[in-house]
């Protein structure tokens, strides 16, 4: 945790009181984003302590200079790969936050299965779909071959496992890092049975 205060404060050129944290949710389900959330009312004194740029809360688009990034979900479409480079080159510090992210989780499921017969599990053969068809169009992004967990695709600082991790734990991964401690986390934060 040293190199991380150290990656962080080592930014002399810009010089501000808090922090800056960006998130993303890349191929996830939010249920990450969401326990963020669930910290409940230290929300507040959480924004005491950071500002928020790119994130689904403040609906910024793009990326600006960060100190820490947050980043839901796994790498499964040429979009997710922009973003996620986006944020490395843009974060002094990235976070793999969530089961997602750290090894692919419940994404990878389609990973055993060719494109094509997802694409068409999803939109020809599906419960409930009607007017079968693969939809074409260049607003919505290619697929990549396989869904990949985060650190395959650019280098990840830290990893918070968990589906999703709670709200605790990430609230002490945070106040710890932005006070420059190092981050122990207690037993009950960190087991999943
Ligand atoms: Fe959702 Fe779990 Fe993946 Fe987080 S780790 S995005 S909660 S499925």
């Amino acid at each position: 945790m040293v190199t991380l205060m150290n990656d962080i404060q080592s930014d002399q050129e810009r010089p501000k009181d808090k922090l800056i944290v960006a998130t993303a949710a890349l191929c996830g389900c939010f249920g990450c984003h969401m326990s963020l959330l669930d910290i409940d009312e230290r929300i507040l004194q959480l924004v005491e302590l950071v500002e928020f740029d790119r994130t689904p809360l403040t609906d910024i688009k793009t990326v600006g200079k960060c100190d820490i990034g947050l980043i839901e979900g796994g790498v499964a479409n040429v979009d997710n790969v922009e973003v996620l480079r986006e944020f490395r080159n843009n974060c002094d510090v990235l976070v793999a936050v969530g089961a997602c992210a750290v090894n692919g989780g419940v994404p990878t499921m389609r990973n055993q299965f060719e494109i094509k017969e997802c694409l068409e599990e999803a939109y020809i053969h599906g419960i409930g779909v009607e007017n079968p068809h693969v939809p074409n169009d260049v607003e919505i992004p290619l697929l990549l071959d396989k869904v990949h967990p985060i650190h395959e695709v650019v280098r990840v600082d830290y990893f918070l496992p968990g589906c999703p991790p709670g709200a605790d734990t990430i609230w002490l991964f945070l106040t710890e890092v932005i006070a420059g401690n190092a981050v122990n986390f207690p037993y009950s934060l960190i087991h999943y049975d």
